[in-house]
This record gives C-alpha cells, sequence and structure tokens, in this order.
C-alpha cells in the first residue's frame, strides 16, 4: 500500500486538481490519497468560524467558499452533466453548515467548520477519478482516525478501524482527509496546523505502507529555507533523525510530527512536487549518508530565560532544581546551554509561564528576553571529523550569537540569533557551507 498526501498548493486549483487526479491514477499499486484543504481554504474557515462565533450571519459567512467551489468545479476537466452532480453535492454539504452551526456544542461547531476543507478536496478529486473510470472510495478519516486521552493517535483503534473500512469492498484508490480526526471522547478535531502530514504519516504505520509521498509545490526537502535563501538545492536522501530536526527547527515543508510515527515501523517518507513528479525529490529512511553540513532551518518565535543562581560556584543539585520547575508547569525546553553559575534555557511559547518564572525566581535571579530565532545546521557531524563548526562560525562572523548548542547529537548544531538578523544569517550559512564550498569542489 502506498500513502501520497497532496498538501494545500498541490490541490490550490482546478488545474492542479486534475494533475493529482493524474498522478493518482498513474501508480499502479494499491494506494490512499490523504488530501489538504486548497490553500487559502483552511485559513478562511477559520476567520469564518470566528465570524460566526461573533453572531455573523451564517449564509453570508459561507458564501465566498460557495463561490470559490462553484467556480473550481466548473472550471474542471469533466463533462458537464458530472460537473452539475458534483456540485450539487458540493453545494449541498456546505449548505447543510447552516443546519448544523445551531447545535449546542459550539466548541464542535468550530471544529467542524475549520475541518471542512479537506472534505471538499476530497470530494472534488474523487469526482475527477469516477469521470475518469477509476476505482475509487471516498472514506472520511473521522471513521478510522482517533486521538487518546493524551492526544497521542491511538494506533490500535486506527489500524484496526482502517483495515476494516478498507475491507468493506476492493478499490484501488481510496481517498481521505488530512488534518480531520476525532478525539478520544468521540468528537471532531483536527492534527493541528498542517497536520496533513501527520495523518499520512500514522497511515503509513497503521498500514505498513510501501512508502510514504508528501507532494508538494516544491521538489524535496531544500538545504536552506528556499523563503529566504535564493540558491537552494534539493536534498537526495535524509535520515529520519535528520529530517525530523529539520522539520522541528522551521523546515516547513514537513510537519515536525510526521516523521515518529513512520520511523518507529522503517516506512519510507519521500518529497515530491506535484507540479514537476519528475523531480527525484527527498528521501527519508533509516540510512543516513554523506559526511558534513547538509541543511539548515530556523525557527522564530523563541525566548531565551536565563536563570542566574543567588549560590556561586561549586553549588550542586542546581540544574536539577531548575528542571524540575520545568517539568511541573510541563513546559518543553529546546536548547540548553549551562555554565557554572546560570543555565539558559530556549522556549518557544509563553503561555503559563508567569507561575514557572515566579517559582524560578527562588532558585535565582530570571530573565526573559524574546524576539530571538533558532538557527539549526543538520549533518554528520561524528565526533572524530572537524572543520563543521569553524565553517559555520566563519559565515556567521557578523551576526551576534546568544547562544550555541554542539555536541549533543551527532547531526545537529543549534545556534540562538535575535531574529533581525534570521535572512542575514541563513544567506551567510549558504555562503560558505554550500555555495563556496561546491565551487572548491
Ligand atoms: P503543502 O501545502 O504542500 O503542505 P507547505 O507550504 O506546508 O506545503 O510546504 C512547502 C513549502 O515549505 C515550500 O513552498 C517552501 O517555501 C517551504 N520550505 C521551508 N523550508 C523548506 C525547506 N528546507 N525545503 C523545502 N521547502 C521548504
Ligand atoms: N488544511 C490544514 C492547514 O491548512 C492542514 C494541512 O493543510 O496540512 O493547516
Ligand atoms: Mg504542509
Amino acid at each position: 500500500m502506498l500513502v501520497m498526501k497532496f498538501g494545500g498548493t498541490s490541490v490550490g486549483s482546478p488545474e492542479k486538481l486534475e494533475i493529482v487526479a493524474s498522478l493518482v491514477s498513474e501508480v499502479t499499486d494499491d494506494r490512499i490519497v490523504v488530501l489538504s484543504a486548497m490553500s487559502g481554504v483552511t485559513n478562511y474557515l477559520y476567520e469564518m468560524a470566528d465570524k460566526i462565533e461573533q453572531g455573523a450571519d451564517v449564509l453570508e459567512a459561507t458564501l465566498p467558499i460557495l463561490e470559490k467551489f462553484e467556480k473550481t468545479i466548473f472550471a474542471l476537466a469533466i463533462g458537464q452533466d458530472e460537473k452539475e452532480k458534483l456540485w450539487l453535492n458540493v453545494k449541498s454539504r456546505i449548505l447543510a453548515i447552516n443546519e448544523w452551526v445551531n447545535e449546542p456544542n459550539k466548541k464542535q461547531v468550530r471544529q467542524k467548520i475549520i475541518t471542512f476543507g479537506e472534505t471538499l478536496s476530497c470530494l472534488i478529486v474523487v469526482g475527477i477519478l469516477i469521470n475518469r473510470g477509476e476505482n475509487v472510495r471516498y472514506i472520511p478519516a473521522i471513521n478510522f482516525m482517533r486521538l487518546d486521552s493524551n492526544g497521542e493517535p491511538d494506533y490500535f483503534y486506527i489500524q484496526e478501524r482502517i483495515q476494516d473500512e478498507i475491507a468493506k469492498s476492493s478499490n484501488d484508490i481510496i481517498i481521505t482527509e488530512g488534518f480531520v480526526c476525532k478525539t478520544y471522547d468521540g468528537l471532531i478535531g483536527n492534527l493541528e496546523r498542517g497536520g496533513s502530514d501527520y495523518t499520512a504519516s500514522i497511515i503509513g504505520r497503521c498500514l505498513m505502507a510501501s512508502e510514504v509521498q508528501i507532494w508538494t509545490d516544491i521538489d524535496g526537502m531544500h538545504n536552506n529555507d528556499p523563503r529566504f535563501v535564493e540558491k537552494t538545492f534539493p536534498i537526495e536522501n535524509l535520515s529520519f533523525e535528520e529530517a525530523a530536526e529539520l522539520a522541528y527547527f522551521g523546515a516547513k515543508v514537513l510537519h515536525p510530527t510526521c516523521i515518529l510515527p513512520v520511523q518507529l515501523v522503517n516506512v519510507p517518507v519521500r518529497i515530491k512536487n506535484t507540479g514537476d513528479p519528475l523531480a527525484k525529490g527527498t528521501l527519508i529512511s533509516h540510512k543516513t549518508q554523506g559526511n558534513g553540513i547538509k541543511a539548515v532551518a530556523a525557527k522564530d518565535g523563541i525566548h531565551i530565560l536565563k536563570i542566574k543562581s543567588f549560590r556561586m560556584l561549586m553549588a550542586y543539585g542546581f540544574v536539577e532544581k531548575v528542571f524540575s520547575v520545568f517539568s511541573k508547569y510541563q513546559v518543553p525546553i529546546d536548547v540548553i546551554t549551562t555554565s557554572e553559575v546560570s543555565i539558559s534555557v530556549t522556549i518557544d511559547n509563553l503561555e503559563n509561564t508567569d507561575e514557572l518564572i515566579d517559582e524560578l525566581s527562588d532558585l535565582g535571579e530570571v530573565s526573559l528576553t524574546s524576539g530571538h530565532s533558532l538557527i539549526c545546521v543538520v549533518g554528520n557531524f561524528i565526533a572524530d571529523s572537524h572543520g563543521h563548526a569553524n565553517k559555520i562560525f566563519s559565515s556567521l562572523k557578523n551576526v551576534p550569537l546568544r547562544m550555541i548548542s554542539y555536541g549533543s547529537s551527532d547531526h545537529n548544531v543549534t545556534l540562538l540569533i535575535d531574529t533581525v538578523h534570521k535572512n542575514e544569517a541563513l544567506n551567510a550559512l549558504n555562503l560558505v557551507c554550500f555555495e563556496e564550498a561546491s565551487l572548491i569542489c
């Protein structure tokens, strides 16, 4: 079984929806196709949910969605009758919002609205594929995708339910929604923004897929962030660990949660470009290839908490006390640096930190600064290789560094800078670690 996930940009227009249908049709393996909402639709649905909560007229709020989907469907290259039929189905689903919006559980209404975009993509792609004579079936994600009471995928349930669903009839192609799930108490929930990648990898794990393909608008995981750096290039192979680091530290092409489920069962992930299907893309597997610096990513919105002990040198137990406070308030830490008398940590969320800071203040002098970015340099930095740190630091000679973390893993160097210097840092790293390096070769 192959899992093919198409992101919002891949299903963003009638032409792209047709391309997705073609890519799905061309494959001969059994496949389960995970779809995101058309790009921009989920953002609109969040706005729409806000408007409705604030008392806006529901029909008026749904009008832009009605218009967008009518236009999309009538621009598809399928017969007029099929368009009419598909539009009737989609229109009635959109208009049904007017009824279920009145249900008393307002949180559920919100969840139903924001997850609705993926269902619309599924209905359209199924419509196109049926029109092409494909043996295709839509299985709503809520029939199998469920979180447990810790908010983690309920793998046992998902595996059983998805296998049952698939077994109900024999189809070459199954289509389902990304992002959508049920919570442990049976309500509609979601897997967080960008979470369709997570859906694909959870399914890939439960079905022990031959591969999970993430189809997007770029030809793989690039060596640097293409939104800020011009001369980036796709990386052919990455290990699960390397890909997870890059995704966690800002490489938006993959959702940070989507590596672990497949890594545990060794199902490879391939990032492919919907606009250039012949491009190799990136294969993510258990294999680590090549030495040295492979890629750079950046994550914004980082805060530094510095705790300076009241007691001076040779005091023991300070680190333990500090971390037990973080553990008590369940505040996750990304990077840690220590000196004899102080500890600096980074956090990416200030929610519920007032009490944490109060309690830390009993242990030492606490300072909090914001507006930082983490720069993560990923590669294969085996202990006896050398020169990598020199390259990194020499490229950043004009950028003030707030924190440095090196050595805790063989494949990651993390630096903390002020966000105002991010662009400069990413470009400087690109120049020294990739562009000049390739000229020397
Ligand atoms: P999708 O709609 O397919 O989920 P996303 O917008 O989530 O697509 O991810 C694709 C985007 O990720 C690319 O267009 C690119 O701008 C951005 N991106 C950020 N960092 C990287 C990187 N290291 N490699 C590739 N793309 C990246
Ligand atoms: N549609 C959702 C979002 O925009 C999920 C996804 O696309 O992965 O966040
Ligand atoms: Mg995405």
